[in-house]
């Protein structure tokens, strides 16, 4: 048995409050490093009574003097404060994530600085959220709008990239003028927690604006959710959570943004840039978190001219991929999050091949140093796209390849799922463009590229890919209620 194994593990706090709080009693939960398959750190399973106090407190936090008159400005410079904390602890947040969700570090590295500037960009719209004005029918009356806070946000976020979906809302959430309570995935909650160790070092904050719980979806998630002082949840996570999600909201009827999951296609036409398109694609669907992304590229639906061509150099570039431990700079893809999820797909794979699938790339777990839950960039092609590989989130890196003959069925078939996140169009014809970007159902269309973000820019799907958009101005207003006020200047 090794150190590591019998070692006591590292406990890490909860912050309600304002206080960082050590639940020793409570029951922990694990968290394990993917790329070794051994335990790093645990976290308490918070109890409803621990949820109970942390909304609460957040609660008096968001109704306190100091909070309800601070100006936007105030609070808009918070938010900044909080993006140079990431920059100054860049990092110790990019090796604590890359360590704990097996997302490469060059990739925890980029996304730290993304992370910086989302957050930049929404204390930059702290003062940016207006009303309107009107002149109604009545003689002598005027009338105008305000937005106001929603008072306490509940935010639950996932273990892949949890440090910029926490800044997707944690940024409009204090922007906007509300109080926080956080919930991270008890699968990878260490970069969230070192993030906000260091918030509350550095920042000056109202006691208990922000507060951390962690644990399970229940009891943890499930009374977060259907708290009574809950107004808006913020949720990113899987459908069949955000289906939890929705009905716990019935007990608070809380305003909630869904960001889910998604099977997102990339449509490779006969007169596209083919080494572009296999490098978007490449990157979409591999490089970086292996494929445990929201918008992975998992369905590459090409026309049957460059067909055979498109599969050559696809399979070609995907097996020169560098699967290896996250902490190497060199790495290109490193292991899946938990052994659940490898199973799951070794799985999933395994069924597809029996089915007539025929797997041109991967379909194992490579040898790496280490142990850890790897598993090699994998592609097949498959016969139907109604088979359960092409519809089904694989949340890995596992690309299913079908040809398509024109441009009618490429669109149909691009449609012809539950989800609706992203999409990306592969095409040198200019009227194409404007004709697909129109009738795919895809929330973040790429045309000619994948995996383009910045702050101004919305992102959300359809369907079983959520509701509600994240980022961009109108992100910052769901983060607000309008309020209408009559002023009768006769009197
Ligand atoms: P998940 O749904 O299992 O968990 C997400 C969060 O919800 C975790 O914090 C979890 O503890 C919590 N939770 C679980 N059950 C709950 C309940 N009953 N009530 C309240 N909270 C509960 O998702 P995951 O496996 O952590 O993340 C992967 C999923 O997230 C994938 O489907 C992926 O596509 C999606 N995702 C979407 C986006 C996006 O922006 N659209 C981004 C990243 C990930």
């Amino acid at each position: 048995m090794t150190a590591a194994k019998t070692a006591p593990l590292r406990r890490y706090p909860v912050l309600i409050g304002g206080e960082w709080r050590d639940l020793a009693d409570r029951p922990q939960i694990a968290s394990w490093n993917p790329a070794t398959g051994e335990p790093l750190y645990s976290v308490p399973d918070c109890s409803a009574a621990d949820v109970d106090e942390a909304v609460a407190a957040a609660h008096s936090a968001f109704l306190g003097e100091d909070w309800q008159s601070a100006a936007p400005v105030a609070r808009g410079a918070i938010v900044r404060a909080m993006a140079d904390v990431v920059l100054e602890n860049a990092e110790l947040l990019a090796e604590t994530e890359a360590r704990d969700s097996g997302k490469v570090i060059a990739e925890t590295r980029r996304f730290t600085a993304v992370c910086a500037d989302y957050l930049r960009a929404f204390g930059e719209m702290a003062d940016k959220i207006t009303g309107d004005t009107f002149t109604p029918p009545q003689k002598g009356v005027t009338a105008f709008t305000r937005r106001v806070p929603v008072g306490v946000v509940a935010a639950i976020v996932p273990w892949n990239n949890p440090l910029w979906l926490l800044a997707l809302k944690l940024g409009p959430a204090i922007a906007a003028g509300n109080a926080i309570v956080i919930k991270p995935s008890e699968i990878a909650a260490a970069p969230v927690i070192e993030f906000l160790r260091k918030v509350t070092e550095k920042v000056a904050l109202p006691k208990g604006l922000i507060n951390l719980v962690t644990g399970h979806g229940a009891p943890c998630g499930e009374a977060l959710s259907s708290h009574p002082l809950v107004a808006k949840i913020a949720f990113t996570g899987g459908p069949e959570t955000a289906r939890h999600i929705v009905r716990n909201s019935a007990a608070n009827l809380a305003d909630v943004s869904l960001e889910l999951g998604g099977k997102s296609p990339a449509l490779v036409f006969d007169d596209a840039n083919l080494d572009n398109a296999v490098a978007s694609i490449v990157s979409g669907v591999f490089l970086g978190s292996a494929g445990q992304s929201c918008v992975a590229s998992s369905r590459a639906l090409v026309q049957r001219g460059i067909y055979p061509e498109f599969v050559r150099r696809i399979t070609a570039a995907a097996a020169q991929l560098r699967v290896g431990d996250p902490m190497d700079a060199g790495a290109q893809l490193g292991p899946l999050a938990t052994a659940a999820q490898l199973n799951r797909i070794e799985t999933a794979v395994a069924q597809a091949v029996q089915r007539g699938g025929r797997l041109l790339l991967g379909g194992k777990r490579p040898e790496i140093a280490g142990g850890g839950w790897y598993y090699q960039p994998t592609i097949l092609e498959i016969g139907s796209h109604d088979d359960a590989l092409v519809q089904t989130e694989m949340f890995g890196p596992v690309l299913a390849i079908l040809p398509f003959g024109d441009e009618a069925e490429a669109v149909a078939l691009a449609n012809a799922s539950r989800f609706g996140l992203a999409a990306g169009i592969f095409t040198t014809n200019v009227g194409r463009v404007h004709r697909l970007t129109t009738r795919l159902r895809a929330g973040i269309q790429y045309v000619n590229c994948y995996r383009m973000g910045a702050p101004m820019a919305p992102i959300g799907g359809f369907g079983d890919s959520g509701k509600g958009r994240e980022a961009g101005i109108d992100a910052v207003r769901d983060y607000t209620k309008t309020v209408t006020v009559w002023i009768d200047t006769n009197v």
